[in-house]
């Protein structure tokens, strides 16, 4: 089923349109008996057309944590897993930084977009539209979330956008990003991963003007390597022409799906390759490790270990991340990249049930029971996964602010291990639920 995002600063009346929108249909997709409230995910039909309705409601609980790096990458992620966005606006308190940030979001997403401005109860607040256009918007819907005004106008031109059916592609590409410090071998390393025997289906351009993507095959399987313009080796003179900037690094890992983060080993693991990695890990990529100049690199048996020891160290947050020595120069273990590759991918894909992620949520509840904090009983009620790329879970707690960072820890360990997602990085959301 097509899927529907509202967006939105907090207040703007998400839930409250959201609730409209699903009520009409009385259907609810998740069980849980009364908490319509905290719906975040529901069902709803409009002249025939279902669709499914995403409210990203819980991502900003106030306004200060709004632009914050985690919330932005999270409504980035539901917007790219949408086909349709509705940015909900506040008619009442006008146009606010927090709409042109989100638009920016949105315009760079290429998804369509629906652009309603709420708390207009009746054409004669219309003129409050006016200054939305400044936003640069073709049609804004002027509605009212409350009482019903202009939702049914919405509603049609919603379902005229919707795409017929979701066109799922033919076949899943995996989009990888190489990104590392200077001189750490990333050129070297995408010219071996495009190297003469396979074949290069094509190069796209990418999202920015000068971005150029190249798609190829392993083993009948496509991958897409980002940004990678001016890297490949045209012919054996062409030198390349372009090097990596960090910048660049940075701007690809935000259409990856996957990072391969290369660390020039010979010159032992920096403080800006571990910042590089913190960078991957924060826009929330799959990440695999690469020590790459390992021929350089005078080893017995325990050095490759002793470097993952230190890997390890010096990146803790990337403990789950898999790590492997290499040689761009000499190819040696560049093509088992590939297959990391696919493990790592089928884990920050895949889609825990509701049933399974409870069963070991309350397992873990009772294995180690929530502490008081600061005199107060956590309860936490339930858990549910909001979305992929990583995946994502939102657990239901009665109050989120007194649950510990390291219970919070103890809690994502618990599903990492009960749901064999030890290779991906997952989120936790902690949500409140008064009750
Ligand atoms: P980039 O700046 O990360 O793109 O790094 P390059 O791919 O341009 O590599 C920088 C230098 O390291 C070049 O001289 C490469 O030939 C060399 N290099 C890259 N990978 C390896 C490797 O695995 N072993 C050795 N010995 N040299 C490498």
């Amino acid at each position: 089923k097509p899927i529907v995002t509202l967006v939105g600063r907090p207040n703007v009346g998400k839930s409250t349109l959201f609730n409209r929108i699903t009520r009409s249909r009385n259907a609810l997709v998740d069980n849980f008996p009364g908490v319509t409230r905290d719906r975040i995910y529901g069902q709803a039909v409009w002249n025939g057309v279902e669709f499914t309705l995403v409210d990203t409601g819980g991502f900003a609980e106030d306004d200060q944590d709004f632009f914050a790096g985690p919330i932005r990458a999270q409504i980035r992620q539901a917007v790219q897993d949408a086909d349709v966005v509705i940015l909900i606006m506040d008619g009442k308190g006008g146009v606010s930084p927090f709409d042109r940030d989100l638009m920016t979001v949105l315009r760079s997403s290429e998804k369509p977009v629906l652009y309603a401005v709420n708390k207009i109860d009746g054409e004669e607040q219309e003129e409050r539209l006016y200054e939305f256009y400044s936003l640069g918007i073709d049609v804004p819907f002027p509605i009212s979330a409350e009482h019903g005004y202009g939702v049914s106008d919405l509603l049609d031109e919603l379902v005229s956008v919707i795409p017929p059916s979701r066109p799922e592609p033919a076949e899943e590409m995996i989009k990888i990003a190489v990104v590392g410090r200077p001189n750490a071998g990333k050129s070297s390393l995408i010219n071996r991963m495009l190297g003469e025997e396979r074949l290069v289906v094509s190069e796209l351009p990418g999202t920015t003007r000068d971005a150029v993507d190249s798609i190829f095959k392993v083993n009948d399987k496509s991958y897409c390597l980002i940004d990678t313009a001016g890297i490949r080796r045209k012919g054996k003179v062409t030198r390349k022409l372009e090097k990596f900037s960090i910048i660049k690094s940075l701007r690809s890992l935000d259409r990856c799906d996957i990072a391969l983060i290369v660390i020039d080993a010979a010159d032992g693991i920096t403080d800006q390759d571990v910042s590089i990695a913190g960078y991957a890990h924060e826009r929330g990529c799959g990440c695999i490790l690469l020590l790459n100049k390992w021929d350089l690199v005078e080893k017995d048996k325990h050095t490759a270990k002793a470097y993952y020891d230190r890997l390890r160290l010096a990146a803790k947050f990337l403990s789950f991340a898999p790590a492997m020595t290499i040689s761009a120069l000499t190819g040696q273990r560049v093509s088992r990249i590939f297959s990391r590759v696919d493990a790592v991918y089928a884990q920050y894909t895949t889609r825990i049930t509701t049933g399974q992620l409870n069963k070991v949520l309350g397992e873990a509840l009772i294995r180690n029971e929530p502490p008081l904090h600061q005199g107060k009983r956590l309860k936490f009620y339930y858990a549910a996964q909001v979305s992929t790329r990583p995946p994502t879970f939102v657990c239901f707690v009665n109050y989120p602010d007194a649950v510990h960072f390291s219970y919070e820890r103890y809690l994502i360990n618990q599903i990492r291990e009960g749901t064999g997602l030890t290779q991906t990085p997952i989120r936790l959301l902690l949500r409140q639920r008064t009750g």
